[in-house]
């Protein structure tokens, strides 16, 4: 492939918090003294009941394994979201709530309010017995219900679990039983894209196949009739007889915050735990850091607080730095492609942070429903869950943000509880489709499969050797899966399971899972290099590709293809297609079989389930392994249906 652009540092940016050279001396400050460097961030950052003497005590190695951070602090993480802004910044709104229907009045939720709101929730969860280590199941809609619980959580000392409310009785339930929980926190209903999300009857469904649970606490959020049984407790019932004074509970440092199970992309999902206050400080840290917050700016994360970028950068990040965090119920791509873009407009958006697999469904419409939109209060965009393709990156920065927006292309994993690598704004310049330089504090090593480290220009498996406060604490009731699954395949240091490249200037670049690498008569390939070169050509929407056993390539490429619409798949297109890569990346990359694909197999959040795709080329689709987390299964049938032989 050509060189790739380089975009420098432009306009407001030069104005940034940070400069090329602040960073350079900030990551080497966290490089040379890590302990000073983090007991001095937090100290400085964070509201401490007993302030830490220690930073980072950990060791990777089998013999020695512990990762604590702060180990002799103690705080609150709600205190720290919510009353410590509370003298100066009580009437700053915290929280703008925009509804699924347009139109509809959004909600302003102020730091005050926001604080009573909890303390009430808090109080609720006290009622019922609720104490401090027991964990709590959320399933909830995108209302601002969904935030109080799990700040309501925090100040206990509970720990939440939030279930993505898209997730089936069963996936539910499996979740519910894996940590124990008592207590279930829902809503009658929730609404997404004009849908109604049967969320209460999904809790009733779940409960017959999950014995630990013993109370379910109903918010009413559509108002519709929903059987209430001698588990169920309405949330507006409860609330009467609660006061909103509720003293934060004081935590130690290494307690458990909450349990989050990743995407499921490859495979079951892990109950990954975080800690309170070394996780606070990366969300809040990374925050502050990757999107240069300044007061009075409106953040929009638009990911769900199902997954882990809605806790760090909805919930926890935002609030913890004072600052105004936009929660939307809907959906980016309805009643039109155009709703995005009018919520930016409407609330001033000033940082969108959002997801590829969004933008591409939104570029797949055209720009004229991004063009209708004015956006001028949009300055900084990002990109987060995979690898962004060029063409993708340069529309959210040509159209969306009209070439003055830098895009923060963040690369982090549930397990490291907030971003490691950007481009952070103003300190950084861009290449579309690098997650460019580690933030301050992460130690990227490339190792070669037996584990070599690989210095200068080179590609390989991407491991961590250092402790970050963010890092995950553990996998919910199974210590030795966490070793096992971390720690083992590199000894002594944690392996994240994604591919990456590093080039001249020491840029990162993820090249896909690991798993998912394609090896052809010897050429190893990330998936990302040759989807993006499909999703380059006009044709395409989208694209995924694995490989196959070929007789003599040892694997070979299977492609499929979603066109943009109004396009049609016939043969000579697929013959233009295979040349097209053949032609972008080299002989090496050409495609052996090119499947059109009306949609992907993707997992709730968003992301291609390649293992999926993978099975379907082979044509093993006997075991299809762990899908549940599946959005759509019927996208399945469909592929098996049409695959090509
Ligand atoms: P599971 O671990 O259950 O298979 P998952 O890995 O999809 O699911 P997440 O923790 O949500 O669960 O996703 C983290 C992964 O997403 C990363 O390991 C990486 O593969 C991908 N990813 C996230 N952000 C980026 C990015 N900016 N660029 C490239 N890849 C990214
Ligand atoms: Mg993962």
């Amino acid at each position: 492939m050509t060189d790739p652009e380089i975009y420098p540092i432009t306009g407001d940016w030069t104005n940034a918090s940070l400069n090329p050279k602040r960073y350079e001396d900030l990551y080497e400050a966290a490089a040379s003294s890590p302990g000073s460097f983090w007991l001095d961030q937090a100290t400085k950052r964070l509201d401490w009941i007993e302030p830490p003497t220690i930073a980072g005590d950990w060791s990777f190695a089998k013999a020695d394994f512990h990762i604590r951070w702060f180990a002799d602090g103690q705080l609150n993480v709600a205190a720290n979201c919510l009353d410590r802004h509370l003298a100066k910044n009580g009437d700053t709104v915290a929280i703008i709530w925009e509804p699924d229907e347009p139109g509809e009045a959004a909600r302003h939720i102020t730091y005050r309010q926001l604080h009573a709101e909890v303390c009430r929730f808090a109080n609720v969860l006290k009622a019922q017995g609720v104490a401090k280590g027991d964990r709590v199941t959320l399933y909830m809609p995108m209302i601002p219900e969904a935030a109080y619980a799990a700040l309501a959580c925090a100040r206990i000392g509970a720990i939440h679990s939030v279930v993505f409310g898209g997730f089936s009785a069963d996936a539910l339930a499996g979740r519910i039983e894996d940590c124990g929980s008592k207590i279930v926190i829902t809503a009658d209903e929730g609404r997404r894209g004009g849908k109604r999300i049967t969320l209460k009857a999904c809790v009733d469904e779940a409960a017959s196949r999950a014995p630990s649970l013993e109370r379910v606490i109903v918010v009413r959020a559509t108002g519709a009739d929903v059987p209430m049984g001698e588990r169920d407790i309405w949330y507006h019932d409860a609330l009467a007889t609660v006061s909103d004074i509720c003293p934060p509970e004081p935590m130690a440092a290494e307690d458990p915050l909450f349990i989050l199970y990743t995407s499921g992309s490859t495979g079951k999902p892990k109950g990954v735990l975080h800690s309170s206050a070394g996780y606070l400080l990366w969300a809040d840290f990374t925050f502050k850091i990757a999107f240069d917050y300044k007061p009075g700016q409106v953040f929009w994360c638009a990911a769900d607080i199902g997954w882990v970028t809605g806790h760090s950068y909805i919930l926890y990040g935002p609030l913890s730095n004072g600052a105004t965090t936009l929660m939307f119920e809907g959906l980016p791509t309805w009643p039109d492609a155009s709703r995005i873009w009018q919520v930016v407009d409407r609330h001033k958006v000033h940082t969108l942070f959002t997801a590829p697999t969004a933008l591409r469904a939104l570029m797949k419409e055209g720009d004229d429903f991004v063009r209708r939109t004015d956006r001028s209060s949009l300055k900084l965009l990002g990109s987060v869950g995979e690898p962004i393709n060029p063409e993708a990156w340069r529309w959210y920065h040509d159209v969306v943000g009209e070439g003055r927006a830098p895009i923060v292309d963040a690369w982090w994993q549930t397990e490291t509880g907030g971003i490691m690598i950007a481009p952070l704004p103003g300190a950084v310049p861009m290449k579309p489709g690098s997650a460019a330089k580690p933030l301050p504090g992460v130690m990227p090593q490339l190792v070669d499969d037996q584990g070599t480290p690989l210095t200068g220009p080179a590609s390989g498996n991407l491991c961590i050797t250092q402790s970050w406060p963010g890092q995950m604490r553990g996998v919910w009731g199974d210590d030795e899966r966490f070793f096992q699954t971390y720690f083992t395949t590199y000894e002594g240091k944690y392996f994240t399971g994604d591919g990456c490249r590093r080039d001249a200037d020491g840029y990162y670049w993820i090249t896909g899972r690991v798993d998912d690498v394609i090896n052809v008569s010897g050429h190893r390939m990330g998936t990302a290099e040759v989807e993006s070169a499909l999703v380059l050509h006009e044709a395409v929407a989208e694209a995924a590709v694995v490989g196959m056993p070929h007789d003599v390539k040892g694997q070979g490429i299977y492609a499929y293809v979603t066109l943009n619409a109004g396009v049609t798949g016939d043969d000579e297109l697929r013959r233009a297609l295979i040349a097209w890569v053949r032609h972008e990346i080299g002989p090496i990359a050409t495609p052996d079989k090119l499947q059109f694909a009306p949609a992907l197999p993707k997992t709730r959040s968003g992301k291609i389930m390649r293992r999926i795709l993978r099975k379907i080329a082979e044509g093993d689709t006997s075991s299809l392994g762990d899908t549940s987390t599946l959005a759509d299964p019927a996208v399945v049938d469909d592929l098996v249906a049409n695959r090509v032989v």
